[in-house]
């Protein structure tokens, strides 16, 4: 089984940021966020950093209640919120509830 660990998402400059729809103030221009995918096992992930690691935000992003499509992380010099996210999309628009 692969249990290995895929960035999908890293820094982006604000250029790319646009190309890819990212939020304005997304976390992935300041190189403070990564999109992180482990095939199948994305909930679980998702529970390990909840429980086990500090993080600004985390976001079950899309998905399913099951298993989210990949997993949003961020982490802060300047603090950490240890927000806890899930990204749907209503009406073609991604929204943001509180997990
Ligand atoms: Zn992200």
């Amino acid at each position: 089984m692969d249990c290995s660990i895929r960035v999908s998402s890293g820094y982006r400059s604000p250029e790319l940021n646009k190309l890819v729809k990212g939020s304005k103030s997304s976390q992935h221009c300041l190189g403070q966020a990564a999109d992180l995918v482990v095939h199948g096992r994305n909930s679980d992930m998702f529970m390990f950093i909840s429980q086990y690691l500090t993080f600004d935000q985390l976001i079950w992003e899309f998905g399913t209640d099951s298993e989210p499509d990949w997993v949003h992380v961020s982490y802060s010099d300047s603090g950490n919120k240890r927000q806890m996210l899930r990204a749907v999309k209503v009406n073609g628009k991604t929204k943001y509830i509180i997990k």
